[in-house]
C-alpha cells in the first residue's frame, strides 16, 4: 500500500480490527503498557484472597439477613447454615492453602482434577470479576493464566503429535503467525485458527486432541480455559497487543515451542 492512497490503507485498518466481545467496551486508546499485561503470580493470589474473603462475607450476610424466617420454618435452620458455612470456609482456605504450597513450594499434592483443572478454574473467573471491579481485570487474568500454566506445566503430559492441537486467534501479527507456523511445522502439529471461542470449541469436539496449546489474549483465555480446560489439559498463552485488542497481536514464541516440544517431545 502505498502513501497516496491512505483511504484504501484506513478501509483495511477498519475491517482488519473485528473486536471479539470481551473488548466491546474498548475506547479505541492505546492500551495500558502497550498491551502487554504482565504481572507477578501475587497480584492474582492476594485478590484470590481477597474473592474467597468476599464469598464467605456474602454469604454469612445472607445466613444474617434471612436468618429470623429460616428460624421460622426450623429452629436448628440457622445454626445448620452457619456450621456448613464455617466448613465450607475452612476447606475453601485449606484448599488455598495447598494452591500456594504447590505453585511455591513446587509439590503437587492434589491431582489436577482438584487443583488447577478444577476448583482453580472457578476461582479464576469469580478473581476476574473482582479484580475487573478495581479496574485490574487484565493484569489479574494474565497473573492467574501464568499460575495455572505453571501447574499444568509441571504435570509433564505427553501426547502423539496427532493428538495435540494447536489453536490461535484470528488477531496474531505476521510475524507471530509465522512463527507458529514454523513451530507447527518443525513439530508435525497441526495448528487451527479459532476466529471465536464457539468454533474453537467445534474444533476440539470434532478433532477430539489429547491435549491443546491455546493462544488468545487473557479475556479470551479465561472464556477459553474455564470452558475447555476442565475436560481437557491445555496450556495457555496469553499475548502482547501493542497495536490495541484484536490486532497485531504478538507472542512469546520462545515459550510456545518450549509447551509443544515437552507435550510431543524432540522436533523432526
Ligand atoms: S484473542 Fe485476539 S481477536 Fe480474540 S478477543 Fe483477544 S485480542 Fe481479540
Amino acid at each position: 500500500m502505498t502513501s497516496d492512497s491512505p483511504r484504501a490503507q484506513l478501509i483495511h485498518i477498519e475491517t482488519d480490527r473485528r473486536l471479539g466481545h470481551e473488548w466491546d467496551e474498548w475506547d479505541g486508546k492505546p492500551l495500558p503498557g502497550n498491551g502487554d499485561f504482565s504481572a507477578p503470580p501475587g497480584v492474582f493470589l492476594r485478590y484470590a484472597g481477597l474473592t474467597l474473603a468476599l464469598v464467605a462475607a456474602g454469604a454469612a450476610a445472607l445466613i444474617f439477613v434471612l436468618a429470623p424466617r429460616l428460624a421460622a420454618v426450623a429452629a436448628v435452620l440457622p445454626s445448620g447454615l452457619w456450621l456448613a458455612l464455617a466448613v465450607a470456609t475452612a476447606l475453601a482456605w485449606l484448599w488455598f492453602a495447598v494452591l500456594l504450597l504447590s505453585f511455591y513450594g513446587k509439590v503437587l499434592p492434589l491431582p489436577e482434577g482438584w487443583l488447577e483443572r478444577g476448583p482453580y478454574l472457578r476461582l479464576m473467573s469469580l478473581t476476574s470479576h473482582v479484580a475487573r471491579a478495581f479496574g485490574k481485570r487484565d493484569w489479574v487474568e494474565h497473573a492467574a493464566i501464568d499460575v495455572y500454566n505453571t501447574l499444568a506445566e509441571r504435570r509433564r503430559r505427553r501426547v502423539g503429535k496427532g493428538e495435540l492441537l494447536v489453536l490461535i486467534p484470528r488477531c496474531l501479527s505476521k510475524q507471530a503467525l509465522d512463527g507458529v507456523l514454523a513451530i507447527a511445522g518443525r513439530y508435525e502439529v497441526p495448528v487451527f485458527v479459532a476466529t471465536r471461542g464457539q468454533l474453537a470449541r467445534r474444533v476440539i469436539r470434532e478433532r477430539r486432541p489429547r491435549a491443546v496449546v491455546a493462544v488468545a489474549c487473557e479475556r479470551d483465555m479465561m472464556t477459553g480455559l474455564r470452558d475447555v480446560a476442565g475436560k481437557l489439559p491445555v496450556l495457555g498463552l496469553t499475548m502482547r497487543l501493542p497495536n490495541g485488542p484484536c490486532r497485531d497481536a504478538m507472542l512469546d514464541l520462545e515459550t510456545m515451542e518450549r509447551w509443544v516440544q515437552s507435550l510431543v517431545g524432540a522436533g523432526a
